[in-house]
C-alpha cells in the first residue's frame, strides 16, 4: 500500500512556518506500515491542489491533506478534492447544526463563512471535529483515498490518533503489518560475486535484499513485509530458497549462528574430535570454538607455535625441513598428522602463517598463510592469502581456517 501527503498553505511555501503536519503524519503512517513515495507542498490555490491530489492518486492508494478547511475564501482544499474526484460538493445539515452549536458553546454566533464548512465533496465520510469547526472528510474512490484533514496541528493530531489511524488500520488492514528478517551467513565468498550470483534478487521489492560484509563472511539478509508473521515467513522461505540455490554450501548458517559453533556442533553429531596446531591467529581458532556449546568436547588438543625452532621441536621436525620458514605444505602437513596421531584425534589442523609484527590486511607484501588438515583420507591444504598478527588478518584466517574443517566435513 502506497501512501503521500499533500500538505497545503502558502506560507509553507514562503517558509513562514515549517511543514510539522508532514513530518507528523510520515511517522504516524510508518507505525502502521503504510509506506511514503511523496510528500507535496502546495499553495492555498484551488487548481493547483487539484491537480496535486490528482496526480497522487494516479500513482498512491492513499492520499492524505492538511489544511485549507477553514471557514475562509483561501481555504480551499474542499473544492480542489472535489475537482480532483469529480464529485460535487454537497451542504450537509448535520455538519451547519454541529459548527453552529460550537459557536454557541463558545458564547459567540456562527459567521455566514462558516456556512463553508458545511460542504463536503458528495458521498464523501464526514470525520467529525469535536477539537475544532473543520470537519475532516475521507473520498474514497476506485483510484484511491483522499483524506482531507485540517491543517491546525492539534486538531490534526487528535483526528489522526481517535480516527484516521483506526480507519486506516481497518480499511488497509496493515494494523497487522509487520516486518520480519533473516540473515543468511556465507564463507569465503567477497561480497562482490555474492552480489553476482543474487544478480535480480537483490533488486526484489519484497522480501529486500540486502548484503554486509565481515573479514571473510557475507552475510545475506531477507527482510519480509506482510499482514501476518506466517505471511512474511512465506515469503523469506520462499526467497531464502533462491538464495541457496545459487549460494549453495557457501551458506554455513543462519541469524545468531556463528561458523564455530557449526563446526563444532557437526563434529560433535559425528563424534568427532579435533587437534588444531596455530601460528600466526595465536589461539584464535581453539577459542572460538571453546567459547561454543559443544567446542570443549570436539576439541582433543590445542597449540600455539611462536616460531620454526619451536614447531621443530615440539612436532619433531628437522631443521632441513623449517629452513624455508612455517608456510610451506610439507610442513603444515606433517605437523597436522602428527598433532592428530599424537592426541588420538580425527581430524589434525595446523595453521601456520607468517608473523611479521604491524603486518595488515592493508599493507601487506609478503604475508601469507597455509593450512592444512589431516584425516585418515590424507591431508588437505588451503592457501590463506593473509598473514601478519594484525585483527583482521586474525579474524579472516581463522575463518578461512574453520571454513575448510566445515567443508570437509559437508564434502
Ligand atoms: P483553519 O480552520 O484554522 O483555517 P485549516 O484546516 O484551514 O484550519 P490552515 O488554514 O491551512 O488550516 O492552517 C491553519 C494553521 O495551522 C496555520 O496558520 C498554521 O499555523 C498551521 N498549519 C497549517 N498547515 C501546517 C503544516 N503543514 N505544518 C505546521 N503547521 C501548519
Ligand atoms: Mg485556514
Amino acid at each position: 500500500m502506497r501512501a503521500e501527503i499533500i500538505t497545503t498553505g502558502t506560507e509553507l511555501l514562503l517558509g513562514t512556518i515549517v511543514d510539522t503536519n508532514a513530518a507528523y503524519l510520515s511517522r504516524q503512517l510508518s507505525k502502521i506500515g503504510l509506506d511514503l513515495h511523496f510528500r507535496t507542498t502546495v499553495g492555498d490555490n484551488a487548481a493547483r491542489i487539484a491537480t496535486a491530489v490528482r496526480q497522487a492518486l494516479a500513482r498512491s492508494d492513499v492520499v492524505l491533506t492538511t489544511g485549507g478547511l477553514g471557514p475562509t475564501v483561501d481555504d480551499v482544499t474542499r473544492e480542489a478534492v472535489a475537482e480532483a474526484t469529480g464529485r460535487r460538493l454537497v451542504f450537509k445539515e448535520e455538519l451547519w447544526t454541529h459548527i453552529q452549536e460550537l459557536f454557541a458553546r463558545w458564547g459567540s454566533e456562527a459567521k455566514p463563512n462558516n456556512r463553508r464548512q458545511a460542504f463536503v465533496p458528495e458521498g464523501s465520510i464526514i470525520v467529525e471535529n469535536p477539537v475544532g469547526t473543520a470537519p475532516a472528510f475521507i473520498v474514497e474512490t476506485p483510484q484511491g483515498i483522499v483524506i482531507s484533514l485540517p491543517g491546525v496541528p492539534r486538531e490534526l493530531k487528535y483526528l489522526m490518533e481517535n480516527n484516521i489511524l483506526p480507519y486506516l488500520k481497518d480499511k488497509l488492514q496493515t494494523g497487522e503489518m509487520i516486518i520480519k528478517s533473516k540473515t543468511l551467513h556465507t564463507c569465503g565468498i567477497g561480497e562482490s560475486t555474492v552480489d553476482d550470483l543474487l544478480g535480480e534478487l537483490m533488486t526484489s521489492p519484497n522480501p529486500t535484499v540486502g548484503l554486509s560484509a565481515h573479514p571473510s563472511q557475507t552475510d545475506v539478509r531477507i527482510t519480509a513485509k506482510a499482514a501476518s508473521e506466517k505471511l512474511a515467513d512465506a515469503l523469506i522461505a520462499d526467497m531464502e530458497q533462491k538464495v541457496r540455490d545459487r549460494l549453495g554450501d557457501t551458506i554455513y548458517g543462519v541469524d545468531g549462528e556463528t561458523l564455530e559453533e557449526v563446526v563444532a556442533r557437526m563434529l560433535a553429531a559425528r563424534g568427532l574430535r579435533l587437534a588444531v596446531v596455530e601460528s600466526n591467529t595465536e589461539g584464535l581458532i581453539a577459542r572460538r570454538l571453546l567459547d561454543c556449546p559443544h567446542g570443549p568436547q570436539v576439541l582433543a588438543a590445542h597449540f600455539v607455535v611462536r616460531s620454526a625452532e619451536e614447531a621443530r621441536t615440539t612436532f619433531g621436525l628437522s631443521a632441513a625441513q623449517v629452513k624455508e620458514g612455517l608456510v610451506q605444505e610439507e610442513v603444515a602437513s606433517l605437523i597436522a598428522e602428527r598433532v592428530r596421531r599424537a592426541h588420538n584425534a580425527d581430524l589434525g589442523l595446523a595453521v601456520m602463517g607468517s608473523m611479521e609484527p604491524g603486518e595488515t590486511l592493508y599493507t601487506k607484501t609478503t604475508g601469507a598463510s597455509l593450512a592444512a588438515l589431516s584425516s585418515a583420507d590424507g591431508v588437505v591444504h588451503r592457501q590463506l592469502r593473509y598473514g601478519g598478527t594484525s585483527e583482521l588478518a586474525r579474524q579472516w584466517v581463522s575463518t578461512r581456517a574453520l571454513d575448510l574443517i566445515r567443508k570437509h566435513l559437508i564434502r
